[in-house]
């Protein structure tokens, strides 16, 4: 298997093209770190929504853009080469205003992808990670879900293309609306909008026309089942696309509100934000505290600077919303991606990052390295977590997620806690977790740095040149980010062509053979269900240990002697088969007794059979 995976890895690394490098690239950033002429203006509470309207000098007049009355909140646009400067010193002697933002822009946050490729090529280059038996995991994992209440995930992004096959029949559809009538149908302020919303150009087409979108919208998909089968397994989640970046993968602050409002009041649970940029934004922060009052949970993209977001905070990572989950990204030896940004007191998780494959543009799939593909992992996960517990708030999703994180001493002083995303053990502690429907109060309470912007605007002193000076420090420091990652770690590409359970059981067996040891066996009895030679049986699991387990089934298997066994564990009582192993049948008893031996060590399975209270005794 070691050379076989090698020679995949040669053959793949010689395919790639790095394309796309700089696509979002900081000059976008470097040269308008907002929109030039624009602003948010938040009225103070108490006003009606007739009274929202800003006093205006004689002759250059803004324009009124949109108006989000329930947020108290109106964008303008300035006219006669208004600058934002210019426009945010006027409004700041507003007594109704209480306060004015630039319009910031925002950038997605991939650092590089691959070319394309059709499906019938990627199953090609994955033959020799034995996918077959994943499609099974993917139908054995999820035969009780409530297809009637799949679990809504936002993404807030540059749309999905919406008529790929990994997307299509996963696309959340929105109940309350009737297609094409031109009517509001369900009076939330968008028509005709069955699918999602398109912020860019303000209608209901949220397709993808960069691809940044439909990657990520793949990799959530691609985290809860197989993402290559043909014809793919009945979708266990909804894709629900909410377009606010453009074809350059560029947005701005008023649309991502918009998008993250959309999200809450339209039923999505999860948030997935493969973006970020800007300053301090006290509108954006709102709208995550918004989504937090909502019981959502908001997982965000730490971003792709090398940089440590506990002194440089990059948003919306960096809003410190008890349901914010800021994520690093990894490489498949979990040691932190050289791209991404961390922060030991910011940035809560690492999760694979690196040549994730997944959908692109034209029914097609790529690689694509970032922040922004380990953050879709997070939020694949938390989806298969409300699955099992659909009223669990994003407050106890966040919490058990971090809590549930493996521990990896490489990633010390990048991430809180050193901790890389468990998705096996994250959902099994969701599932055994009594649901906590309270959560703390959440008030924003402006970070030090926060308070010196507000009072850079209150006092109006220089006439809001504070805000502008600071977005200017961002542009600067978004120049210094490092080139593309090596492609080093190119296994961790096929993440995504499997159900992430099963991938993480994959990973261990290809562990380097210096770490092979012998390994402690461990009595034991726990209900399984084996594959071999085309038949299922019901067995016994007796013992057990890092290379292998002893069985007993319920017939005889003396012909299939030497063949592949695969081996479901029951999780106890559930009557769920939640861990799938695969070893070689090395030898049987005369009373149905079969030894399976892995090609590898897996340590974590004895680890996890002792976490479900199994009895194990040392034989
Ligand atoms: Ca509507």
């Amino acid at each position: 298997m070691g050379k076989r995976s090698d020679r995949l890895w040669d053959v793949m690394r010689a395919s790639v093209l790095l394309v796309g490098i700089g696509l979002f690239s900081a000059q976008g950033f470097a040269s308008q770190a907002f929109v030039e002429g624009e602003v948010i203006v938040k009225f103070r509470p108490g006003l009606s929504a007739s009274s929202m309207k800003v006093r205006q000098k004689a002759g250059k007049r803004m324009k009124l853009q949109k108006s989000f009355n329930s947020l108290k909140m109106q964008q303008y646009k300035g006219q006669d080469g208004q600058s934002t400067h210019e426009m945010m010193s006027e409004l700041l002697s507003d007594p109704n205003v209480e306060y004015v933002e630039p319009n910031y822009i925002l950038s997605k946050t991939e650092v590089e992808g691959s070319q394309a490729y059709t499906k019938t090529e990627v199953l090609g280059f994955a033959s020799g990670f034995g996918l077959t038996a994943a499609d099974i995991m993917g139908e054995e994992g999820w035969d009780e879900v409530d297809q009637a209440n799949l679990p809504v995930v936002a993404i807030i992004d540059t749309g999905v293309e919406l008529s790929h096959d990994a997307i299509v029949d996963a696309l959340w559809e929105n109940p309350g609306e009737i297609a094409n009538n031109g009517i509001d149908d369900d009076g939330n302020g968008f028509v005709d909008d069955v699918n999602g919303w398109n912020f860019v150009s303000n209608n209901n087409y949220p397709n993808d026309c960069d691809g940044h979108g439909t990657h990520v919208a793949g990799i959530v998909r691609g985290t809860t089942q197989y993402l290559f089968a043909d014809p793919l397994d009945t979708p266990v989640i909804k894709i629900m696309p909410l377009k606010f970046l453009d074809c350059n993968g560029l947005g701005t602050t008023a649309d991502a509100i918009k998008a993250i409002y959309y999200a809450v009041q339209n039923g999505a649970k999860v948030l997935n934000n493969s973006w970020g940029g800007g300053n301090y934004s006290q509108a954006l922060h709102e709208a995550i505290a918004y989504s937090y009052n909502a019981k959502t949970l908001f997982v965000a993209a730490s971003g792709n600077y090398s940089t440590n977001v506990d002194s440089s905070p990059l948003y919306p990572a960096s809003y410190p919303v008890p349901n914010v989950i800021s994520v690093g990204a990894s490489t498949d030896n979990d040691y932190l991606a050289s791209f991404s940004n961390y922060g030991s007191g910011s940035v809560h998780i690492a999760a694979p990052g690196v040549w994730v494959l997944s959908a692109y543009l034209n029914n097609e799939y790529s690689q694509m390295s970032g922040t922004s593909m380990a953050t879709p992992l997070v939020a694949g996960v938390a989806a298969m977590m409300v699955n099992e517990q659909p009223n669990m708030t994003g407050y106890q999703l966040r919490n058990i997620i971090l809590q549930s994180a493996d521990v990896e001493g490489d990633l010390n002083n990048k991430i809180q806690g050193n901790r890389r995303l468990n998705s096996m053990s994250s959902v099994a502690t969701a599932k055994a977790a009594t649901v906590d429907p309270s959560q703390p109060k959440y008030v924003i309470y402006p970070s030090s740095d926060d308070r010196e912007l507000a009072s850079s605007i209150a006092s109006g002193g220089g006439s809001g040149c504070g805000i502008i000076k600071l977005a200017s420090d961002v542009a600067s420091r978004s120049g210094t980010r490092r080139g593309p990652p090596t492609g080093k770690s190119m296994a961790i590409g096929f993440a995504l062509l499997i159900p992430i359970l099963l991938w993480m059981y994959m990973r261990q067996r290809y562990v380097d053979p210096q770490k092979r040891r012998q390994h402690q066996r461990y009595g034991v009895d726990s209900k399984a269900r084996v594959y071999v030679g085309g038949e299922v049986h019901e067995a016994v699991i007796y013992s057990v240990s890092a290379g292998g387990v002893g069985l007993k089934t319920d017939a005889s298997l003396s012909d299939h002697a030497g063949k592949t066994i695969t081996v479901f564990v029951e999780q106890p009582g559930t009557g769920d088969y939640t861990i799938q192993l695969e070893g070689e049948m090395v030898w049987k008893g005369s009373h149905h007794e079969v030894g399976v031996r892995f090609e590898k060590p897996v340590n974590w399975f004895v680890e996890l059979l002792d976490n479900w209270d199994l009895e194990l005794n040392k034989i």
